[in-house]
């Protein structure tokens, strides 16, 4: 490492989404603190979300009843206690976000305007729009950017965690980084790490995340002796605008598929199939607003069974100022495209949306590494269970970025910055620009693609036990492959570039997935497999991958 290439904070905060920024600004009051992020410090799946934040705020709503749909939606596998803890402190962290600035939808009656969205029984979705997360990310960074105690540290890959072993424990003592515009290595030491480095969608080749969500945080995470849980649990999002289907396409792939927010069913729209023939009553009594998993499945089955390439979402029978200002953002976006949503259904496929799974947490973000804390949807904390219930993610970063807070504090308080001789592993980013350089990257990226197809192919939305492990010999071809040609061109293990770091890490996660898949022997919410496709009380259990180890369910 270079002179000036460490860096040391009280607390490192690994992404600026919801959970790293809500938690950076409440232990910014302890300690100072490094934010730091992969992209521009707005890019996040936060400021993609449209629907909004569930929180029981409404006359009629109760704890209780939010509890109950979330454990109905997560097909039993919650943690109860989680459940409770969200659901219960979820209306006040909505509250501090308003106070902070945040700016949500009221109605004609001057309270909150609180949507209803599928797998919900109450209206109780408080949102800006159908643009909620990015009011949420405009009021949660204007508030770090003017607090005097948080660095913000913007295109800081994290590569890996600074740890060290200690009998039977692993401590965390921070996290090197890639400044991938000036490519050079920063090593942060931290008393305290929070990984809240988001979801994993890229292993899929259609998603709703932005590029950052490559699962890095994940596979640092099992690198570093964490445990993960419950990774076969992805959820597919029913309905992402399907290009194909648009009167003007797009010129080029888009980097994430564009999402038509669940809000759209609960105000009304109703699902096609192409000879429009509306097709999910066919499947579920309650239609149009049965739980995500049951509604992409669905889909699928339309799709499979006509071979059609989409299916068609109708909202146009509201009255036209309803949609336009319910929807104004998917209204724009359809209308750059040719389409009128006003008059037109609306072209959808589901695309890979949300991990549920991720890096096991106790109830205040705690993992089995000392000194290392998650939230948001990194973590997997038992409340979503099987499938995450809609506009649960955003609330469940809120709550554990604050839960997280306390321990992390006392953690902060008890330790000291360690030396960083401890880590002697060299870590040394490649020269851009280089022959060699552009041509890992090429391949890497032709890799990529092909890692994403075979998981879409054999790890998608209906699976079964011989494509599951199709899927797993065939991933372990391709990494053996690209490894062997990263070597041929003179790479070795401590070199890092983006690409390649990316790739190692949604190789990680695309092989959780599997492994987890395989060893999950029912179909229970967003694991279906034709070979077990019943719900089986005797494995009403969360999947957990301990580091080096064989799975147990
Ligand atoms: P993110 O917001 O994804 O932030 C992750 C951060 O980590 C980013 O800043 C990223 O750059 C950084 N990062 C990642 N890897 C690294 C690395 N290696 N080094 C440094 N930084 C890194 N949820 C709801 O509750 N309601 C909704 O209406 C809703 N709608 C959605 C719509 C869309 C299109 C999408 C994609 C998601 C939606 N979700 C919704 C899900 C929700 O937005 C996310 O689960 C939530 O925002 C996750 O917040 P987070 O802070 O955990 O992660």
């Amino acid at each position: 490492l270079g002179e000036g290439a460490t860096k040391c904070f009280d607390f490192a905060v690994i992404g600026s989404g919801v959970a790293g920024l809500r938690y950076a600004l409440e232990v910014s009051k302890h300690g100072t603190v490094a934010v730091i992020t992969k992209a521009e410090s707005q890019e996040s799946n936060t400021n993609y979300a449209q629907g909004g934040v569930s929180a029981v705020l409404g006359p009629l709503d109760s704890v209780e009843s939010h509890m109950q749909d979330t454990i109905v939606a997560g097909a039993y596998l919650c943690d109860e206690e989680t459940v409770r803890v969200v659901c219960t402190e979820g209306p006040d962290r909505v509250r501090e976000l308003i106070a902070m600035g945040a700016s949500f939808d009221h109605g004609e009656d001057g309270n909150l305007h609180l949507a209803r969205e599928g797998g919900h029984s109450h209206h109780r979705i408080v949102h800006a729009s159908d643009m909620t997360g990015r009011e949420i990310e405009r009021a949660l960074l204007k508030a770090v950017v003017e607090n005097p105690n948080i660095s913000m540290f913007e295109h800081h890959f994290a590569v890996d965690f600074l740890t060290s072993e200690e009998g039977n424990e692993t401590y965390c003592h921070g996290v090197d980084t890639l400044n991938t515009e000036t490519h050079e290595v920063i090593r942060f030491i931290s008393k305290v790490t929070l990984l809240a480095s988001g979801g994993a969608g890229h292993i899929y080749p259609s998603t709703t995340n932005p590029p950052i969500a490559t699962g890095d945080g994940i596979a640092m995470a099992h690198r570093a002796q964490a445990v993960i849980s419950n990774m076969e649990f992805v959820q597919f999002h029913p309905t992402a605008l399907a290009d194909e289907g648009l009167p003007i396409k797009p010129t080029k792939k888009r980097d994430n598929a564009f999402l038509i927010t669940e809000a759209v069913r609960g105000d009304g729209g109703i699902l096609y199939n192409l000879d429009m023939e509306r097709f999910m009553p066919l499947y579920d009594e309650r239609e149009e607003l049965a739980p995500r998993d049951v509604v992409a499945r669905s889909i699928d089955d339309q799709l499979k069974k006509r071979n059609e390439k989409y299916v068609l979402l109708d909202i146009s029978h509201k009255p036209r100022d309803k949609i336009l200002s319910h929807f104004p953002n998917i209204a724009a976006e359809c209308l750059r495209y040719g389409l009128d949503i006003t008059r037109d259904p609306m072209p959808v496929v589901p695309a890979a949306h949300y991990m549920c799974g991720g890096v096991r947490a106790g109830l205040f973000g705690e993992t089995n590494v000392c000194g290392l804390y998650v939230a948001g949807e990194v973590a997997c904390t038992g409340l979503h269970g099987a499938n995450r219930l809609a506009s649960n993610s955003l609330l469940e970063a809120l709550v554990f970025a604050q839960r997280a807070v306390k321990p992390s504090i006392d953690h902060m308080t008890d330790s000291s910055l360690s030396d960083s001789d401890l880590w002697t592993r060299p870590v040394v980013p490649l020269s851009p620009g280089s022959k060699t350089v552009v041509n890992i990257i090429q391949r890497t990226m032709k890799v990529r693609e092909e890692l994403q197809s075979v998981m879409w192919k054999y790890v998608g939305i209906v699976r079964s036990t011989s494509r599951l492990k199709k899927a797993e010999q065939r991933i372990g071809e391709l990494e053996a492959d690209w490894e062997g040609y990263l070597f041929e061109q003179g790479w070795e293990p401590t070199m890092v570039a983006l690409e390649a770091c990316e790739m190692r890490n949604l190789f990680c996660c695309a092989k959780l997935v599997v492994s987890s898949a395989l060893a999950r022997h029912e179909s229970r919410g967003l694991h279906f497999t034709i070979d077990f496709p019943y719900l089986e009380e005797s494995k009403r259990q969360p999947t957990v991958i301990f580091p080096c180890s064989p799975m147990k369910v």
